[in-house]
């Protein structure tokens, strides 16, 4: 029997709206679909916590030893500046602001998006394709959608027939929305006269002289759309109907909704079984935006660079924070709240070296144990099947973190000699032990920063901080700075912190 038929994977559905029994097409073979970055600036905090939700995704079904194909892309072109069909490619813009090649600024920022992955220990898809490397099938399945009735060409420019396409479909079956309300409501702008409804999306765009990416077609020379590429993409790679598609909750409409339109309108079938959207990021309880100041780059919150951070925190404790909410809910960013997670992952943290080598020293039979070793082993058998329940109840590592901390409570009951493993039935102690380790390494994702060694140089910085502190109230600066650069020259970064706080850093 394989785990996924033990632990049968229960999530809720965007696209019923219900929570739903994962049941995957192929038995024993999971396909999913993610929205990649548009790699055009920075990666966000945001676009972070959603790579690393389905990232855990991912890990939980290979884990419960499903065969997984993950494909997530990488925009490089189409993706319009304020996610609508007119207004400049998000990256043609920067190409011209910078005075660089295109592909540089794609080359550039996919290397940055590539390496906050690998701070965060999100491990990379299975195939990870781009929009640039597929023109020709997106060429290919807008003249398919002509030809079908559902799309139009005007000047160059070929849209996506949207009430057309709802005569026989249900156009809004994702978000909800109701087309005649989004008739109403869409955006005007000039150039939509081009289009015969205010909600009909481009599948194609003719480009402008100015306009640097373009590309022959039947209809000119231009770009395409930014939805196709994903319906392109995703079915090329996973089929006509696959498994899993997942991506922020913004993406949900227009982006995931056009997805649907396109794919079922081009292949007379639904493209994708369970969608899942995770939720957006709020700093202080107030929404993350560029424009009031309180959004931060991942590399800033490493740092500790940024006005609203008293320090910075590491990837992993980091990665920890953000797996402590439930996808699906909102996540705060404060200083006590990471403050918080730094405590608590140093402890799961702890007890995930001290059960790496953790043996027992005689084996022992259930039925022979002592009513104390029975309670424990019942105790231990409770705590693995709960670390699975909550993780196949719609990936919940919010649950599964509250048991991994009882988990490591009852292991340093045992490191300090309060419980002991012989008392413990060997079979039992084995699947405890694979268990923290699996769910911590293996699903969360988490590993240990600097082996078991962190108390201990915690501790000692400390003594030379404060000893530091001492000298700068006897007002001894010289030898306040000699320790300062002393232990920078080792890579030991000292930070003033508000409030007089000291913190440290390790120069990677
Ligand atoms: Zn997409």
């Amino acid at each position: 029997m394989k785990l996924y038929e033990k632990y049968p994977i229960h999530l809720s559905n965007s696209l019923s709206g219900e929570k739903e029994k994962f049941e995957s097409i192929t038995p024993g073979f999971v396909g999913m679909y993610v929205c990649g970055p548009t790699v055009y600036n920075y990666v966000h905090l945001g676009n972070a916590r959603t790579f690393l939700t389905f990232d855990t995704i991912s890990r939980y079904f290979r884990f419960l030893e499903y065969k997984v194909r993950y494909v997530r892309n990488i925009t490089d072109v189409g993706h319009l500046e304020g996610d609508v069909d007119e207004g400049e490619d998000k990256i043609g813009k920067k190409a011209r602001l910078e005075q660089l090649e295109p592909m540089e600024i794609v080359k550039r920022y996919t290397e940055d998006f590539h390496s906050v992955m690998r701070q965060f220990n999100i491990l990379p898809p299975s195939i990870e394709p781009s929009a640039t490397g597929h023109i020709v099938e997106q060429i290919n399945i807008t003249k398919k959608l002509i030809d079908l009735g559902l799309a139009y060409e005007v000047n160059g420019s070929v849209y996506f027939d949207v009430k057309k396409y709802n005569q026989s479909h249900h156009y809004g079956i994702l978000s909800g929305r109701n087309i005649e309300d989004l008739m109403e409501s869409g955006r005007d702008l000039d150039s939509q006269d081009e289009k015969r409804e205010k909600i009909d999306f481009a599948l194609w765009k003719k480009a402008s002289p100015q306009h640097i990416m373009r590309w022959p077609s039947p209809w000119g020379e231009g770009f395409p759309g930014w939805h196709i590429e994903c319906t392109v993409m995703s079915t090329k790679y996973l089929g006509e109907t696959f498994d899993l598609h997942g991506g922020g909750m913004d993406l949900k409409f227009p982006h995931h909704e056009c997805e649907i339109a396109q794919a079922t309108g081009a292949n007379g079938k639904t493209p994708v079984k369970y969608w899942i959207h995770s939720n957006m990021l709020t700093v202080n309880g107030q929404k993350m935006s560029k424009s009031l100041g309180n959004s931060f780059l991942p590399s800033e919150l490493f740092s500790g660079s940024h006005a609203l951070l008293q320090k910075g925190y590491s990837p992993m404790t980091v990665r920890f924070f953000m797996l402590q909410s439930h996808y699906s809910s909102t996540l705060d960013f404060s200083n006590d709240a990471l403050n918080a997670a730094e405590k608590g992952f140093k402890k799961i943290s702890n007890s995930l070296s001290f059960i790496k080598k953790m043996t027992q020293p005689i084996s022992s039979l259930k039925s022979q144990l002592s009513s104390n070793g029975l309670d424990l082993t019942n105790n231990m058998e409770r705590m693995i099947k709960s670390c699975y329940e909550t993780m196949s109840d719609d990936f919940n590592t919010a649950k599964l973190i509250a048991t991994l901390f009882e988990m490591s409570s009852t292991i340093n009951r045992i490191k300090d000699g309060v419980l002991f493993t012989d008392q413990i039935d060997t079979a039992t102690f084995n699947d405890f032990k694979s268990t923290y380790i699996g769910m911590m390494e293996e699903v969360l994702g988490l590993k240990e920063e600097t082996g078991g060694n962190n108390d201990l140089l915690d501790g000692t910085i400390n003594v030379l901080i404060n000893l530091r502190k001492k000298v700068r109230t006897d007002k001894n600066f010289a030898l306040s700075d000699k320790i300062r650069d002393d232990l920078k020259a080792i890579g030991i970064q000292l930070k003033d912190g508000k409030d007089g706080e000291m913190s440290y850093e390790i120069e990677s």
